[in-house]
């Protein structure tokens, strides 16, 4: 068994591999130098906490006791299909049985010319090292796109201090897969934190002198910074895989039981489009950490001949100063909304197809607020239920209710 990719859906896959008694070969491959870790961290915690700790998925010691041999700083380059091998940048090979690709996805590139040593993503732990060190009081950072890793790292950087100007295109944060409703109480916590958030402003051109960073907007106006922070999107790492001639379709094209074109080759994670089973086998790919445990863990049983079909409904969190927002399901799916009030400010919009089916819920509120209610919702999406709106409405009907109705 050989894995590529040793991020959250790579290193997932390996111990799952082992969980359910496999007992060959596993071999981990990844091109970062660090052991499997957790991405979530690094627009948080790995900001603020006072040592940039890492959040590794698996200790040496873990990987060592599973017997996983883990290549880390290596890329994998090309795979012979017919073969069965894998060819590595450090000029080995790896003949597998069964082959996961779990090659993630990597920041949308800002197609600009100026951008210097100043102009930096966030994708990785040793991106998350070289922008903390600019993350002290008084220092200046735009951030180019009002999306997760924009407002997550505009949250930590307020936290230390830095002074943060939020530069988005659209006419509003979070444009999407995010109910306005609720991108405005995130808006609204930004400005209240002090960061000064721009909606509507296309770049017109961005010099890096190597000191200071100036970035032009489309109406003229400047910003000037210490560093720039560019998060427009991510998109699939598919190279590997489209020139060994697999199907790509919006990522690694692969069918619900995570499998390609090729029956000994699977995809999962971030890297991989899907038909999400819950939807009618509409094809999506998910960015999001759930999402990544769970695939790995599914190729990792079909891997061993399972044949088990995704059937997940979807989920991801965000955090930003003392808010939490979670999403279940796909929102865009929805045609009407309701609304249900929780404690503390919190609430809960549910989205319904025109034929009254839950498809999605977004909530919002401080801390845990939403959590219990929102893997309810996700319990009636994956039922498939429709509930009468004023049920869903009230606060004085549980959800749980509606789970057993
Ligand atoms: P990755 O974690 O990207 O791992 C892929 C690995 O494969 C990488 O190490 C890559 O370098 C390596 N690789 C690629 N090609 C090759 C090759 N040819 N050879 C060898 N190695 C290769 N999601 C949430 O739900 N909530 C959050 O709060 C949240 N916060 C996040 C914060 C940040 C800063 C980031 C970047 C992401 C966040 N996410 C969050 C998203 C979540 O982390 C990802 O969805 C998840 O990491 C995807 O896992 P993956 O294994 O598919 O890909
Ligand atoms: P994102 O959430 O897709 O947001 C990118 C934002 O930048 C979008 O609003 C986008 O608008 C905007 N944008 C695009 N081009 C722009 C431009 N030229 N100028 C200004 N704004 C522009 O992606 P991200 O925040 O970069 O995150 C990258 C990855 O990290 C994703 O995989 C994401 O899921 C993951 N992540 C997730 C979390 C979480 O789930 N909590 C946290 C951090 C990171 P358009 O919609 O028009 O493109």
């Amino acid at each position: 068994m050989v894995i590529i990719g040793a991020g959250e859906c790579g290193g997932r896959a390996a111990l799952t591999l082992r969980d359910l008694g496999y007992e060959g070969p596993v071999t981990l491959v990844g091109d970062e130098p660090h052991l499997p870790y957790e991405r979530p961290p690094l627009s948080k915690e790995a900001m603020t906490s006072e040592a940039p700790l890492i959040k590794a998925i698996a200790s040496d010691e873990l990987l060592a006791e599973r017997s996983i041999r883990h290549i880390h700083s290596a890329r994998a380059v090309a795979i012979d299909r017919a073969a069965h091998v894998v060819r590595l940048s450090d000029g080995s090979s790896l003949a597998y049985d069964k082959l996961l690709l779990a090659t993630g996805s990597a920041p949308r590139k800002l197609p600009m010319p100026g951008l210097g040593g100043r102009c930096v993503y966030l994708r990785t732990f040793n991106d998350a090292l070289a922008i903390r060190a600019h993350l002290s009081a008084g220092n200046r950072v735009a951030i180019i796109g009002g999306g997760f890793i924009g407002l997550e790292l505009a949250a930590s950087a307020r936290k230390l201090g830095a002074t943060v100007t939020v530069l988005e295109a659209q006419p509003r944060i979070l444009m999407r897969g995010v109910p306005a409703e609720i991108a405005e109480i995130i808006h609204k916590a930004h400005e209240t934190e002090g960061v000064k958030v721009l909606t509507g402003q296309g770049i017109a051109a961005i010099a890096d002198n190597g000191v200071e960073v100036l970035v032009t907007l489309a109406d003229g106006n400047e910003v000037v910074a210490d560093l720039a922070v560019i998060g427009i999107g991510a998109v699939p790492v598919t190279a590997l895989a489209a020139e060994a001639g697999l199907a790509i379709d919006n990522g690694i094209a692969v069918d619900g039981t995570l499998r390609t074109d090729d029956p000994d080759i699977f995809a999962a994670g971030d890297c991989c489009s899907f038909p999400l089973g819950v939807y009618g086998g509409r094809r999506v790919r998910l960015e999001a950490w759930r999402n990544a445990q769970e695939q790995g863990a599914l190729a990792a049983k079909n891997m061993l001949g399972a044949n088990e079909a995704h059937a997940a409904v979807p989920w991801f969190w965000s955090d930003q100063y003392g808010l939490t927002l979670q999403i279940a399901g796909l929102s865009d799916e929805g045609r009407s909304t309701v609304r249900r009030d929780l404690d503390d400010g919190a609430f809960i919009l549910f989205h319904l197809a025109d034929d009254g089916r839950l498809v999605a819920a977004s909530g919002i509120g401080p801390g845990n607020a939403v959590a219990r209610d929102i893997r309810l919702a996700e319990m009636l999406i994956a039922k498939r239920a429709s509930p009468a709106p004023e049920a869903l409405g009230s606060q004085a009907v549980k959800l749980k209710s509606l789970l057993a109705a």
